[in-house]
This record gives structure tokens, sequence and C-alpha cells, in this order.
């Protein structure tokens, strides 16, 4: 039905579909009057908080009363000694998509373009249409980003153009000639972000860590999360990296404590914590392998990944799997919002949860 407000409304709201988030657990078994269900929906980490994690959250009960750090001091520096950049390059969010949301609101308006790959995240058509922008959508090759479209699409008009390496929710990756080649060839006054929210699960020696290259390209933007490898989904806390002078303007729109005190304290603890990264790694690496033997022996198509998620074609409508799984107790996500109506996304979990999916899975089929 139509929304009655809907002229009333900025511009880019008529066509804009708001985000559709993977089902909480809760809301499921309450639904289905069933327990015991797994959630491989939003490409959060399995293994639990990290121990360190959960002790300084308890400390942080004792702050509960006052206002965070709204510099996020502590958590800057530190991530700043962790990029070797200033503090001032550093732009706390809610999450790395607030970070996300702030780039198009300083760099996007009426008239002016975002630039973005056929199956980008959800997140960059919604800041930007939000704002009144243009989508400019290139078309994939190989369900990943074909650089040299995209490049072809860059006009006076382009203000931001938007790159998830790997990219979700297909789990595809560039390298580090083909990426950095790219950013040189975009004029220097649009914007590039280049988004590592699954940066921690590739180790590849050709993968590139964007971050170095700040210094060489004052319109990079790069932004990190602790939702994924370091498994802080909870708490919203991201960040981006970039040249001083784009920080300062991130930071003219940033709301004024985006970051509370608890996802601060925790994001600095889970940085300490680098062996927890490291388990959260192999867990997914060792996952990722059990997943796909276990769609090849079901004789499926799927797209090579290289984030915490397998992106499988299943031949036919994906939804009627998804439900089927959901009714057993198994929740994937759906991707056809995304433009890819066969395919169904599911994240590394633990081996019995990747186990149980993969039963399931044939069970459905
Ligand atoms: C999960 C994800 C993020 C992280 O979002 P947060 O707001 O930091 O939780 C960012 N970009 C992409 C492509 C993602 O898949």
């Amino acid at each position: 039905m139509a929304n009655r407000f809907i002229n009333q409304a900025a511009p880019g709201l008529a066509s804009l579909k708001p985000y559709v988030p993977g089902k909480p657990l809760s809301e499921l078994e309450r639904e289905l009057g069933i327990t015991g269900s797994i959630k491989l929906a939003s490409n959060e980490n399995p293994l639990g908080p990290s121990p360190r994690v959960r002790a300084v959250l308890e400390a942080q009960v004792a702050n509960l009363t006052r206002y965070p750090d709204g510099g996020a001091f502590e958590l800057r520096r530190a991530l700043a000694a962790r990029h070797d950049v200033d503090a001032a390059c550093v732009t706390v969010g809610n999450g790395s998509n607030d970070v996300l949301d702030m780039v198009a609101r300083v760099f996007l308006w009426a008239g002016r373009q975002s630039l973005f790959s056929q199956y980008a995240f959800a997140v960059y058509p919604i800041s930007s249409m939000a704002v009144g922008a243009t989508l400019l959508i290139a078309p994939a090759v190989d369900y990943g980003h074909d650089l040299r479209a995209m490049r072809a699409m860059v006009s006076q008009q382009t203000g931001v153009i938007w790159i998830a390496n790997p990219n979700n929710p297909t789990g595809t990756r560039l390298n580090k000639v083909d990426l950095r080649e790219f950013v040189e060839s975009v004029p220097s006054e649009v914007i590039v972000v280049v988004d590592e929210a699954y940066f921690d699960y590739v180790q590849d020696d050709d993968f590139p860590d964007a971050s170095q290259w700040l210094g060489d390209f004052p319109n990079l933007i790069v932004t990190r999360t602790f939702s994924k490898a370091y498994g802080l989904a909870a708490l919203r806390v991201g960040y981006g990296l970039s040249h001083p002078d784009v920080a300062d303007l991130l930071n003219r729109v940033r709301q004024p404590f985006n970051v509370d005190s608890f996802a601060q304290a925790a994001a600095l603890a889970a940085l300490d914590d680098q062996d927890y990264l490291r388990r959260s790694v192999e867990i997914n690496d060792q996952g990722m392998q059990q997943l796909v033997a276990g769609v090849r022996r079901l004789g499926l198509d799927f797209i090579p990944s290289a984030g915490n998620f397998l992106t499988i074609d299943l031949g036919r409508d994906a939804g009627p799997v998804d439900q089927a799984l959901l009714r057993m107790g198994v929740v994937t996500r759906q991707v056809a919002n995304y433009g890819l109506p066969n395919h169904l996304r599911v994240s590394v979990g633990l081996g019995d949860e990747n186990a149980r999916f993969l039963e399931a899975l044939e069970q459905v089929l």
C-alpha cells in the first residue's frame, strides 16, 4: 500500500527498499514454536565473544550513567597505531555501516552519482538514495567487480565509488594489482570507498590491504568492522581510515556519541586479543572447507568465497528452500533482493552447525 506521507518525504525515499536483516533466532523460534535452531544468516562469528571482551563489558557497567567519550580517544589512538596512521585519519562508526552512511551524507546529494557493482552490499544504495543521489550500477563479471566497466562509468558527476573487498553477498575478491590500478585511474576528486569488512579472513599475499595506500590516495576511504572476525556484531562498532581532511568532513556529520562506551571498551580489548582473531580465522577456514566439500557432494554450484560465508547456486528458486530450512531450525539467507533469486547465502558456522546445515539442505533438496 502506498505510504500516505511519501510526497512529504525526501525524494530518494520513494524507491528505497529498507534493508532486510537476517531473522533473530528468538523471533523465529517464537513463530515456529521450536527451540535449538541455528543462525547462519548474518555472517556473524560463530565462536562467541572473546573472554577479554566479557570482562571489560562488566567493568563498564559502573559507567552506565555517563556519556561515552564522544571522540573515542583511546580507540582511535589504538586503531591509528594498528594501521600506522595519525589518529586524525580515523573516524569511528556505530558499525562500519554508520561510516558508510556518513560518506554518503558528505559526498553525495541530488544530481551526484553513486557508483557500485551489481551484487554490491545493500547499504551502498540505501545510504545513497537517502540523500537523493543517482545510482550507477556496473554489471558484474563472474559475480565480482568488473573494474574496467566501473571505470568507464565514472563521470564529472560521480561523487563516490563503493567497492567491498571481499564482496558481500558474493564472497568475490579483487587482487592487489587490479584494485590499486583502479584506484590510481580514478580522478583524485572522486571518493573511493574500499569496504574491508571481511579483510581478516583473507590471507593470500596478493590480497590488498588498502589502508596501506592512504598516503598515496587522499580520495581513498577504507572501512573496517569489529562485527565479523572480531565477533562484536551486537555492539555496533567499526571505523573508517582516510586523509585527515576527509575524516574531518565525516566527523562533521557524525553523531556526537555514535559509539557507546561498551563498544569502545570492547573494541579496544578485541584489538588486543589477536589469539581470538587467529582462532576465528582458523575456524572459518575449516568451516569453509567443510561447506564447500558438502555442497560439492550435493552436486551444487557455488561462488568461491574469500569471506565467512558461501553463496550457493541451487539452480532453482531459493525461497522455498530457505523456508524449508527455517522450519528445520536452520536460518540461512536468501539473496533475491540482490538479484540472485536462485542463490542461498550461508554463513560459516562451527563444525556441527555446518554439518547440520548440510544435512538439512540434503533433506530439503
Ligand atoms: C557485514 C558487513 C559490514 C559490516 O557492517 P557493520 O555495520 O560494521 O556491522 C560492512 N560491509 C559489508 C560488505 C558487510 O557485509
